[in-house]
């Protein structure tokens, strides 16, 4: 977990409520990403062998201290959920990995983000004749259906976020689902199974395109997950507070959290 904030952040700048003055690590919550490591039951030297080990969903804002505080050395391929800034405006970071791992990195997201991340990123995709520093190195698809990346097939899980059409990710019985507040009839099929499950959770106030912490806590009931995580929290929840009231096996995530799948 590598964010597990709203797309202020928290602390928010400003803010002097009780959980942005928190000296509680995991109150301190940067924007919404995560990393998946596949590995292996035969052991790493396995894992090693994929072409593809290390799949980060979305590039947040604070992609950059992300990838220092958690030591990410290798990014092999980007999943898009959709194109809001928290979720893109790091990009310009993934240049590290392109130098590291002398290539270009193969990006997924829906046709809209797409379009979006061509037109907001303009300089990468349509690069100055002048480079300076360099440009990230992609190579962008658009998403259509299901797809195996490293051996593992990726479930893209179609959500609404308001009226905007977002992508879920399912790997296995593990499932991403972040800036949502609706999961349609149609994507309910593609959760059977799902026993952990990264999920929206804003705050107790409902809000018109983000899941509350109740209707959260539905979801999973009706998914039947064994585990779940909250994410995309603002300030309004207190890390130790909120998980002091939530069911067993519901919990807040926290950046730097480790979930073995
Ligand atoms: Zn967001
Ligand atoms: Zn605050
Ligand atoms: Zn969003």
């Amino acid at each position: 977990m590598l964010g597990s904030g709203t797309s202020h952040g928290v602390p928010a700048i400003g803010c002097e409520c009780d959980v942005c003055r928190s000296t509680d690590p995991k109150d301190r919550r940067t924007r919404p990403s995560i990393l998946v490591q596949l590995g292996d039951d035969a052991g790493p030297d396995v894992a090693f062998a994929r072409a593809v080990r290390s799949i980060l969903i979305d590039t947040s804002t604070d992609l950059r201290m992300q990838a220092i505080a958690n030591d990410v050395r290798r990014v092999d391929a980007i999943l898009f959920t959709h194109s809001h800034a928290d979720h893109i405006f790091g990009l310009d970071d993934v240049r590290r990995y392109n130098q590291m791992q002398q290539s270009s990195i193969p990006c997924y997201a829906d046709e809209e983000t797409v379009a979006n991340l061509k037109r907001m990123f303009a300089y990468v995709f349509n690069p100055p004749a002048q480079k300076g520093g360099g440009v990230p190195q992609l190579s962008i698809s658009r998403i259509a259906g299901a797809f195996s990346l490293g051996g593992v097939e990726i479930v893209p899980v179609p959500l609404f976020h308001g009226r905007l059409p977002v992508l879920g990710f399912r790997i296995g019985s593990f499932a991403y689902l972040t800036d949502c507040n609706r999961i349609p009839d149609a994507s309910w099929p593609l959760l059977e199974g799902v026993r952990t499950v990264i999920l929206d959770a804003l705050r107790h106030r409902p809000h018109s395109t983000h899941f509350s912490v109740g209707e959260a806590i539905e979801v999973v009931g009706r998914l039947r997950a064994e585990r779940a995580w909250f994410t995309h929290i603002c300030h309004d929840l207190g890390h130790a507070a909120t998980n002091a009231q939530l069911p067993a096996g519901v919990e807040l995530a926290y950046d730097g959290l480790v979930l073995t799948i």
